[in-house]
């Protein structure tokens, strides 16, 4: 970066103390990923350059020639990788631009709208009330079983029959299990509502053939490109043909300008990842790492969500060791292992402070981190958390820590 070193020194700074911190921490955070390099250069590329209002050869900017070319290739991949017929909108800046867009073309103002509970696992953008979601349409929330604390189908069929959606919504950002997207189409059809899939946290797990596919069951799909699918900050929508030209018409002129074609770009380049073998192994390896995870916690007795997880993410309950959220990502951070402070289902504490912490394995199984080290990991969170007032403890988990992420350098594994 010699031009930004030396024409902006302070931004500079920050990008170089940014990726140190990205080296030296344990990042846990489920949403978050280390994309590959050829990403990050197709991303800092040329193309942002670009005005490209439209879509591949019915643009409104004359010079669209190259551009057209990698939106091109994202649209093809992103078919190839969910083997899917569905039409492809690739342009949305983010997910929940994504989700706005398919809202925006099937629903009006005060239309109900069934969704997860954020409590439960839900995200802003399916009706929190400070999100457009929650202040435009009438929200009606389900949440998971008070007993088993996973998605109860029948529970969901009572309030779609109570309630009569226009619309349904599934997929999360706090969900350690499968979703069954079977189930939930049948009661969209028995309702007559549509079937909208956010598969933003569980994309690559999809991807890959590890988790059920919404495909054939969703009218439409949005998702993150940045979770598991490792690519760059942004969003993709997926819909039946018949929704085509009202997607592409509510992306662009609806809720968005020009395109961002440089992430456009690097989305092309992280399907064309996420087409090889090695990006299976990798989703696969994602999960082991959550199981050996699990295993390791379970066995110090700490009380997982549910008591398990099928996919890239755990929910720890800190009720049996008096800690709320809050103080646990806090003592965590102290040691440089990086998560965030969670609801867990019925939480009798606040957002703000939560009983519980959301831990996810694909930004360090990215490292090339396996079981041993996740091992290693619940045995240094389990040690920081126990001695929170210990400074001369703390201090050698850190150092454990610090020794631990050394022999995983940042981007060795993905070069
Ligand atoms: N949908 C789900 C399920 C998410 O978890 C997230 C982000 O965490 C989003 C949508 C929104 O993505 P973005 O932050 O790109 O708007």
């Amino acid at each position: 970066m010699k031009y930004l070193r030396e024409i902006d020194p302070e931004v500079f700074k920050a990008i170089i103390d940014e990726q140190k911190r990205e080296d030296e921490q344990i990042e846990l955070i489920a949403s978050e990923n280390f994309t590959h390099p050829a990403v990050l250069e197709a991303q800092g590329s040329v193309m942002t350059n670009k005005y490209a209002e439209g879509y591949p050869a019915a643009r409104w900017y004359g010079g669209c020639e190259y551009v057209d070319v990698v939106e091109s290739l994202a649209i093809k991949r992103a078919k190839e990788v969910f083997n899917t017929d569905y039409h492809v909108n690739v342009q949305p800046h983010s997910g929940t631009q994504a989700n706005m867009a398919v809202y925006f073309s099937i629903l009006k103002p005060k239309d109900t709208m069934l969704a997860m509970d954020l409590a439960c696992g839900g995200h802003l953008s399916h009706g929190h009330p400070k999100n457009f979601s929650g202040s435009l349409y009438n929200i009606v929330s389900y949440g998971v079983n008070k007993k088993t604390e996973m998605l109860d189908y029948d529970e969901i069929r009572n309030l779609a029959i109570e309630n009569k959606p226009k619309m349904i919504l599934a997929g999360a950002s706090a969900y350690p299990r499968k979703i069954n997207f079977e189930k939930l189409s049948q009661i969209c059809k028995e309702v007559k509502a549509f079937f909208v899939v956010d598969m933003a946290h569980i994309a690559g797990l999809i991807a890959a053939g590890l988790h059920p596919n919404p495909f054939g069951y969703a009218d439409f799909v949005t998702t993150t490109t940045h979770k598991t699918l490792r690519g760059p900050r942004g969003g993709v929508i997926f819909c039946r043909p018949e929704f085509s030209r009202k997607i592409d018409s509510m992306v662009f002129p609806g809720t968005q300008g020009g395109p961002l074609m440089h992430v456009i770009a690097a989305k092309a380049v992280a399907f064309k990842q996420a087409l090889s073998p090695e990006f299976k192994e990798y989703q696969l390896q994602i999960i082991k790492n959550i199981k050996a995870m699990i295993k390791e916690f379970k066995n110090r007795n700490y009380r997982i969500v549910s008591g398990d997880s099928d996919n890239h993410l755990l929910l720890l309950d800190l009720t049996s060791i008096n800690l709320s959220g809050k103080e646990a990502t806090d003592i965590l951070g102290r040691v440089n292992i990086t998560v965030n402070k969670n609801l867990i289902p019925y939480d009798k504490k606040s957002p703000f402070i939560t009983s519980g912490i959301r831990i996810g394995t694909p930004a360090i199984t990215s490292r090339g981190m396996k079981e041993p080290q996740m091992k290693d990991i619940v045995n240094y969170i389990d040690e920081a958390l126990i001695n929170k007032a210990n400074e001369q403890k703390l201090s050698e988990v850190k150092q454990k820590v610090k020794e631990l992420v050394e022999s995983f350098p940042l981007y060795k594994e993905l070069r």
